[in-house]
């Protein structure tokens, strides 16, 4: 799997704002300052126990970008079309 797909995993399970994290399956929130505890999803979501460290996921992909390819500064620098 390359960044990229780990990336666009990541962003089916999540989203993100400028300092929290939502489950997109159960819309539980945890703010980037609680990043080092587990998150909380809700005991009936499909990630209750699958994927508990969002921020370190998110910090880990981040991190094989910079090591790997160049796609994600590729698409970011893309002007948008109007
Ligand atoms: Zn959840």
């Amino acid at each position: 799997m390359t960044p990229l797909d780990r990336l666009l995993n990541w962003h089916s399970d999540w989203r993100v704002s400028s300092s929290t994290v939502e489950c997109r399956h159960c819309g539980a929130l945890q703010h980037e300052d609680a990043k080092s505890e587990l998150f909380e999803h809700d005991p009936t979501c499909k990630l209750y126990q699958a994927r508990i460290n969002p921020w370190r996921e998110l910090h880990e992909i981040t991190t094989a970008f910079g090591r790997s390819d160049p796609v994600i500064r590729e698409s970011s620098a893309r002007p948008a079309s109007s």
